[in-house]
């Protein structure tokens, strides 16, 4: 049992950060913003994955006058990400974005910062302190080249003058980032600075690089940090389409217990006793669950001879066959096999319920899921 940080809660419009909220996934429009069709295609691309909140990026007036549109549009809060032009948060927040992105250090002047929270004040629109470990301030910086300072040290002092900064000006709805594309970095970073605020976590590793790198990088970090009870809202960065950060990001709160109304897919590693197309099948039926959000596991399995057995947990499943009853663990000859050419079965808790040929497989496996799903009130669209 994971035991969740306390924290306080702030509001990204419907979405609740912190306070025991559960842990929400984030990710960030990928098109010109100034493309105002593109970019509410992406969005709700991204509702449909399963995104709870959206950042925008906000880097010129255009962007900022294109905002209010985008925003109307949207199924998702919108947070918009600013730098260094305090009058581009501002514009953000009259445009009705759910929540800023800034790092109070590049705004600008302490009375700039005290506009941008006053407005976000007047709004109910929260502000993410964002620190990354690639633009830390100079003394900052100095102080980890002269080795006074390890750079995650360095990092928690930003965050930490940045939080007083907007404190100060009494303001509290704040969450905070600490990102490095160091997975250790960033773990230390979050580590220490949880000890020292109670402001909600933005987690991710940022820069984390393609869909498999980033996808190995983000589970080593956000993982750590999901089981140490630090994450509040986490954001899979990946050098692909936004989309799959959703997937990635979901499917590391399922496998860490952080969402279970979510189904699980196991499937075999296969061997030579495998008789179907499990790698096909298990990607087809992958994009199957997708669209069901329900605690269902299904199994996609090679053999009969081992499949249901293993996976006696699943609630269903497939498993290749050897064209009969399992005969003492003999297993059907290897050249009958191929993608569509072998048979198999449909098995429920371990139980085949039913045999068919593997081309016809998919079809009989979802008539089974819409038999779960209608026992359970659900169905799969
Ligand atoms: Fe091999 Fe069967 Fe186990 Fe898959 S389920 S790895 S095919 S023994």
């Amino acid at each position: 049992m994971i035991r969740r940080r306390k924290t306080r809660a702030i509001r990204v419009g419907p979405v609740t950060v912190g306070g025991g909220a559960p842990v929400s996934v984030q990710s960030m429009t990928k098109t010109p913003t100034t493309d105002v069709e593109a970019t509410a295609a992406q969005i709700d691309s991204l509702a449909r994955a399963g995104c709870d909140i959206v950042r925008v990026a906000v880097p010129s007036p255009e962007a900022a006058g294109a905002l209010a549109e985008i925003v109307r549009r949207s199924p998702l809060p919108i947070v918009a990400d600013v730098h260094f032009d305090h009058r581009l948060a501002l514009a953000a927040v009259e445009a009705g974005a759910a929540g800023l992105r800034i790092n109070p250090g590049n705004i600008g002047s302490r009375e700039k910062v005290a506009a941008v929270a006053a407005a976000a004040r007047e709004r109910g629109v929260p502000i993410r302190v964002g620190v990354n470990a690639g633009s830390l301030e100079k003394p900052l910086r100095r102080r980890v080249e002269g080795g006074e300072l390890s750079l995650s040290e360095a990092m928690v002092e930003s965050a930490l003058r940045h939080i007083r900064l907007v404190e100060d000006l009494d303001f509290r709805e704040i969450k905070v980032s600490l990102k490095a594309s160091d997975v250790v970095t960033t773990v230390e970073a979050y580590r220490l600075l949880a000890k020292r605020c109670d402001c909600p976590f933005h987690v991710g590793v940022t820069e984390a690089g393609t869909i498999r790198a980033g996808t190995i990088r983000s589970a080593a970090g956000i993982g750590i940090l999901l089981m140490d009870g630090l994450c509040d809202t986490i954001r899979v960065s990946l050098t692909g389409p936004p989309e799959e950060e959703v997937r990635v990001a979901r499917r590391l709160l399922q496998a860490m217990g952080e969402r279970r109304n979510e189904p699980i897919l196991i499937s075999c590693p296969t061997c030579g006793r495998t008789s179907i197309d499990v790698v096909g099948l298990a990607e087809q039926v992958e994009a199957i669950l997708e669209r069901i959000h329900e605690p269902i596991c299904v199994a996609v399995m090679g053999c009969e001879v081992n499949g249901p057995g293993e996976a006696r947990e699943a609630d269903l499943g497939i498993a290749g066959s050897g064209g009969g009853a399992p005969r003492g663990g003999r297993t059907r000859r290897r050249d009958a096999r191929g993608p569509c050419g072998g048979r198999g079965v449909i098995f429920r808790k371990g139980e085949i319920v039913r045999r068919c040929a593997e081309r016809e497989i998919l079809k009989v496996f979802r008539e089974e899921l819409d038999s779960l799903l209608a026992q359970r009130g659900k169905t799969q669209d």
